[in-house]
């Protein structure tokens, strides 16, 4: 199914991606390299370690709207409404996007979940979601999403939102989550990074997931942190200052 009707013969490599596109894509594009070196960042902040033979990341990059929408009418509707999406099986982790104005902070977050699940792919869909919302925004930015921060902020003043990481925890079907979700899972990832015995855990958990022995966080989180779901709502006070 993969690449049938894409019509390509470009063909990139950056680090562990195989970039493939329907158009001519230079052959050291500045995007593509960086999201090769995503991968160390990514290391470097998760504790994951990449080094093992594992299935590459695939990065199928369609040249415009229309293009995307035919290969997706085809091969996988449900993501027809999207820009960029990524799918697994056992022996692919592929990445679809559009190559438009949004292509960097699109391929950041859906490559993220490709380096993520070539090694961990049991990982809780919220902290999934939450490194991925993490780097999108790109090197040098620590992870400060600011459209989080600022959906997040008018969804506490208009107590349409309240943190809870026991509910990030249930969350489990990626198609269900709201833009809310998607925000508390970043402020939570943002959060429990922030501070080094936390960013600790956030490793150790990590690992766990790596060695497929995954557990719990909330009891891990509110071992180390006091009333943690009010300290994240002082983080983002923190953030919108
Ligand atoms: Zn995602």
């Amino acid at each position: 199914m993969v690449g049938r009707g894409f019509g390509s013969n470009e063909i990139l490599t950056a680090d562990d991606l195989r970039i493939h596109s329907d158009f001519v894509l230079p052959a050291k594009h500045p995007l593509i390299e960086e999201l090769g070196q995503q991968k160390h960042r990514l290391a470097k902040v998760t504790g994951l370690t990449f080094s093992t033979a594992r299935t590459p990341v695939d990065v199928y990059l369609f040249r415009d709207r229309d293009s995307f929408n035919d290969f997706t009418a085809k091969s996988n509707a449900a993501f027809a409404s999207r820009r960029a999406f990524f799918v697994k099986s056992d022996s692919m982790l592929n990445v679809y996007a559009v190559w438009g104005d949004r292509a960097a902070e699109d391929l950041r977050h859906e490559v993220t979940h490709g380096y993520l699940h070539s090694v961990a792919p049991s990982l809780p869909l919220w902290i999934d979601e939450g490194l991925a919302e993490y780097f999108e925004v790109g090197p040098g930015t620590d992870g400060l999403n600011w459209a989080h921060v600022q959906h997040l902020a008018v969804a506490l003043e208009q107590e349409t939102w309240t943190p809870s990481l026991g509910r990030m925890e249930s969350l489990f079907d990626p198609t269900k989550l709201t833009q809310t979700d998607y925000a508390e899972a970043w402020l939570w990832t943002h959060f429990l990074l922030s501070e080094e015995s936390t960013a600790a855990l956030v490793r150790s958990q990590m690992q766990r997931y790596q060695n497929k022995t995954g557990v719990s966080w909330t009891a891990k989180v509110h071992h180390l942190v006091h009333d943690p779901n009010q300290r994240l709502l002082e983080h983002l006070k923190m953030l919108k200052r």
